[in-house]
């Protein structure tokens, strides 16, 4: 369509004809097939409860090791689970304080609060990421680790901060539920730091419906990660005799937190068709970008030229002077009656310095202190102006992201058309 055409279109919140025509729902995941059906029928019969490194619980943990290359791959029953497992793991303890991205899902923080370790968060830079200078800034000498999250699969600028922690002695700690498959430099994240966490979740690149994986280099973050959520066999398996943590291997430190082996289960069968998605949704999100890039009005977060994402939701702004009018709301009405209905502003995924928790952790937490008083420009401006495609993986889907790329055509047209008149 010209840019003639779009201008003379009604837009659909008018009365005018939606430019999305496409039956929802828009985006389906995660991707069920047949596949997956008879991988579950066939844990069915082979266990649903495992005490040790066996069957699928094996087979997973092996799998992921190979991925990442990586000594240790630890299931856990959500990636919550296993970032606990990865700060109890670390040795984080009262009076630590750990950096920690302000736009994140709460939950690569919150795990925190049960180790006593200080939650510091960081501002972010252009990217949406932890801003590495802005990290510099507040380490201090009981700053004991740091801890990113690669926000929806774009990897954070790891050289400023793989550079930071080596030069400080900082433990690094990697949050790569959005970024299974992202790399920098070429390298997969998850294997920059001492240890790695990420989610099974539903939603998640690779999910088994509800899950978690710790993965580390570091022997001693996985037997402590092991202690704390995989008490008796395998604590007396895994962990050598002799190690102090043997002695304690029937109780462990106390919780379990083991994966079910169904969801383990569909974890392992949707590794076989993971690749193929993260090529699809590369090249569904290069299509996005570029064409993004040429509308009027919005404005594309930029991305560190040695990352490669894995685009587990792709973030595009309103540009700042529209945001300024305060016309966000009424652009995304605008895009929802165009049809867009995939397309939406993250609400949870939000800077936590907003949330209670954070805010005045001491009120559920005694020992804690509320949060100092300090700005997050970078991450309330990131966050304020973001709206979030899916990404798609197949080309069957390339006509609906056509017709969404014309619906924002056509909303911007007429915000700007509009708002430039007196
Ligand atoms: C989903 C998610 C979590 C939490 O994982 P659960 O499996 O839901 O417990 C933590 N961090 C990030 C970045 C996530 O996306």
């Amino acid at each position: 369509m010209s840019v003639r055409d779009v201008s003379l279109a009604e837009l659909a919140l008018h009365g005018g004809e939606p430019a999305v025509t496409t039956p929802g729902p828009h985006f389906r995941w995660p991707l069920i097939t047949d596949a997956t059906r008879e991988a579950v029928l066939r844990q069915l019969d082979e266990a649903i409860s495992l005490y040790d490194r066996s069957g699928v619980i094996a087979r997973l943990e092996q799998r992921l090791e190979g991925e990442l290359g990586l000594p240790h791959a630890l299931l856990f029953n959500t990636g919550t689970s296993a970032l606990f497992a990865m700060f109890v793991g670390a040795g984080l303890k009262a009076g630590d304080e750990v950096l920690c991205p302000d736009y994140t899902f709460f939950a690569s923080n919150s795990p925190l609060f049960f180790t006593g370790a200080i939650p510091i968060l960081v501002d972010c830079d252009r990217t949406g990421n932890m801003d590495p200078e802005k990290a510099r800034e507040l380490v201090t000498e009981r700053t004991r680790a740091i801890l990113v999250t690669h926000l929806w699969g774009v990897p954070c600028d790891m050289d400023p901060l793989v550079e930071l922690c080596r030069e400080r002695g900082l433990l690094l700690l990697e949050d790569i539920s959005h970024a299974y498959g992202a790399t920098y430099n070429g390298r997969l994240v998850g294997t920059f730091g001492d240890a790695a966490a990420l989610s099974l979740q539903g939603q998640k690149t690779l999910t088994g419906g509800e899950g978690g994986v710790l993965l580390t280099r570091d022997d001693e973050i996985f037997y402590r990660a092991l202690a704390l959520g995989h008490y008796t066999k395998r604590c007396l398996q895994e962990i050598p005799e002799g190690h102090l943590l043997h002695d304690y291997g029937i109780t462990g430190l106390g919780l379990k937190l083991r994966i079910h082996p169904l969801a383990a289960a569909i974890a392992e069968q949707q590794l076989d068709t993971l690749p193929a998605v993260l090529a699809g949704r590369r090249r569904c999100a290069r299509i996005l970008r570029r064409e993004l890039a040429a509308i009027p009005g919005i404005e594309l977060p930029p991305i560190p030229e040695q990352a490669d994402p894995s685009w587990y939701g792709l973030i595009f702004h309103l540009d700042r002077e529209l945001a300024a009018r305060g016309l966000a709301g009424e652009v995304l009405a605008a895009l929802a009656a165009e049809g867009c209905a995939a397309l939406d502003h993250p609400k949870i995924t939000a800077p936590v310095h907003r949330f209670p928790l954070f805010r005045d952790p001491s009120r559920v937490f005694p020992g804690y202190a509320p949060l100092p008083e300090r700005e997050y420009p970078g991450t309330e401006d990131f966050f304020a102006r973001a709206w979030k495609l899916p990404v798609w993986h197949r080309e069957e889907d390339d006509a609906l992201v056509g017709q969404y790329l014309e619906a924002i055509r056509k909303v911007m047209h007429h915000f700007i058309h509009r708002e430039s008149r007196p």
